[in-house]
């Protein structure tokens, strides 16, 4: 006849789950593309249409270099410009600030949070990662920010800098996520 197995599991043999947690605030005047990364990260799906908005924390179990890391994502909608910005700036310990390379205004927006950021920090007397991100990179035709001024910027932040799109390879998205969570663990 059939012949049931049953196995027997060795707790001890279960590794300790490191429980790693990043807490992302992604920042950035609205229609800079904030909920299209955050969807697309969390889905691998390009969703065009979003409430602009809606504000909300999503978690996600990541694994960043083999160790598992609960990502948790704050998709903040300020109407414009930083605004009770307590909620984030003492919620996150890292930041991911977003123009649109199409938009010279949602890069100039950037500064106002760079600021924020920077000064909350100053007072905390904590180092956040912060990553600066030019989004709608399959918009190359219309761009108004050159990647030298995304550089330069975020030189002068001491931040990190990527260049994405939302709407293309999901990989590139990852990579800026993972980075801030591996960031993150080396504070
Ligand atoms: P948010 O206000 O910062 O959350 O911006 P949304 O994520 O709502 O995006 C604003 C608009 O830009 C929407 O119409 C999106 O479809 C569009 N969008 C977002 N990311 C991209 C992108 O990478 N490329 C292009 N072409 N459009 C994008
Ligand atoms: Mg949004």
């Amino acid at each position: 006849g059939k012949s049931r197995s049953c196995s027997v599991v060795n707790l001890s043999t279960i590794p300790d789950r490191d429980l790693n947690e990043c807490n992302i605030a992604m920042l950035g005047c609205r229609g800079s593309g904030k909920s299209a990364l955050t969807v697309k990260f969390l889905t691998k799906r390009f969703i065009s249409e979003y409430d602009p908005n809606l504000e909300d924390t999503y978690t996600s179990e990541e694994i960043v270099d083999q160790q598992p890391v609960l990502l948790k994502v704050m998709d903040t909608a300020d109407q414009d410009g930083p605004v009770n910005c307590e909620r984030y700036l003492n919620w996150a310990n890292a930041f991911i600030v977003v123009y649109s390379i199409e938009n010279r205004r949602s890069f100039e927006a950037c500064r106002l949070y760079l600021d924020t950021v920077s000064i909350h920090t100053k007072g905390v007397q904590q180092e956040y990662p912060v990553i600066l991100l030019g989004n709608k990179l399959d918009m190359e035709r219309y761009r108004q920010v050159s990647k030298s001024d995304g550089l330069s910027l975020a030189s002068k932040y001491g931040c990190l800098f990527y260049e994405v799109s939302a709407c293309l390879d999901f990989d590139s998205v990852q990579r800026v996520f993972h980075e801030a969570a591996r960031e993150v663990r080396r504070e």
